[in-house]
């Protein structure tokens, strides 16, 4: 942005799943703040949504605290509120938003309906440098390979079934570990030795997971933990290499980022840094800190949908728990 232009801070809240997160990003500074809880499901459960949301509203007041803090001192201009409009759990996303919708009406500030999935592109893409890339999204909630074109997020390749994210935390959860799952799996593979011949599922641009998952429990007992972990992470991140490499030959797009909470997986991060470079262009994922689900993602999008005139009034900001990446304008790319 130009330097006349004056400074713009935008508080922005996260809510969709796990992760009750609020911070302050500016314009000039980038993320000011960025504070968060997240709930941890039962041990051998999924997220329980109202259970998710309940833990959220109970933090509310002190992330909210924590993120309007900087230096010890209060943050007290703010232009702009952005919240998690969806994708997500209903219950969850509402919570975010009653939130959102209260601090802009008090503070009578525009309220920013920001789509989580282009949260983890811009605050990943604000880093990397990287100008018009192939994203490769994969997290709890997505698993899909997208490029922009024509003012929009379109999909070129997707799961079948359950997305990557789900992969790793519904086999960690079979042999006992807590939710997310997937650090867990990473750490267990890296002492895999041996390769568990697993299924293989690439379709066209699409991978599949569902029968991986299905095949891999039968696999428990019957051959070495480790040897599972890191067959599986093989055989699911190979499959969406492949897919992201034809999409990559489509698209002739120069650069690929990997973006979403998976993103903070070494052995993926590798795999798709090596495909890039066999095909001359450049790779970057998203940072460890920013990876997961978190307010910067949301507070640094903010700041580009505003500056763009984007907003919503309160009465039409209703959460869209099935909100589509490709149905969101893009005005500031
Ligand atoms: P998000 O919904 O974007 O916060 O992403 C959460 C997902 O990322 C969960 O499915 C986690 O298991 C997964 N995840 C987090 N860290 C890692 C990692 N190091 N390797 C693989 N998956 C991970
Ligand atoms: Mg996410």
């Amino acid at each position: 942005m130009k330097d006349t232009e004056e400074e713009i801070l935008a508080l922005g809240i996260e809510s969709t799943a796990h992760t009750f997160g609020v911070s302050v990003a500016s314009s000039k500074r980038g993320i000011l703040t960025d504070s968060k809880r997240t709930y941890v499901p039962q041990l051998g459960k999924g997220i329980h949504p109202r259970e998710a949301a309940q833990h959220h509203a109970s933090v509310v007041a002190e992330v909210l605290e924590e993120a309007l803090t900087l230096e010890g001192e209060r943050i007290e201009k703010i232009d702009a509120v952005g919240f998690s409009r969806g994708p997500g759990l209903g219950p969850c996303l509402r919570t975010g938003a009653t939130v959102a919708r209260t601090i802009a009406k008090y503070r009578s500030l525009p309220l920013i309906p920001i789509h989580h999935a282009i949260g983890h592109i811009e605050i990943a893409a604000r880093t990397s440098k990287l100008e018009d890339p192939l994203v490769i999204l994969v997290s709890g909630g997505h698993t899909c390979i997208t490029a922009f074109s024509g003012g929009k997020w379109r999909i070129f390749g997707e799961t079948e079934d359950i997305t990557l994210g789900n992969l790793l935390d519904m086999f960690a959860r079979e042999i006992g570990l807590s939710s997310p799952g997937g650090p867990a799996i990473e750490e267990l593979a890296k002492k895999g030795q041996r390769f568990v011949n697993l299924p293989y599922i690439q379709k066209g641009n699409d991978v599949s997971y569902s029968g991986l998952l299905t095949a891999a429990k039968r696999t428990i007992n019957k051959e070495a933990i480790e040897d599972i972990c890191y067959s599986i992470q093989e055989v699911a991140f190979s499959a969406l290499v492949e897919a992201s490499e034809r999409t990559l030959s489509h698209t002739e797009k120069k650069e690929v980022l990997l973006v979403g909470g998976v993103a903070a997986n070494r052995r993926l991060r590798e795999m798709l840094a090596k495909m890039s470079e066999e095909h001359g262009a450049s790779f970057s994922s998203a940072s460890d800190r920013y990876s997961g689900d978190c307010g910067a993602q949301i507070s640094w999008t903010t700041i580009l949908a505003y500056r763009s005139g984007v907003a919503i009034g309160y009465e039409e900001s209703q959460v869209i728990p099935k909100w589509r990446i490709d149905d969101v304008p893009i005005p500031w790319r």
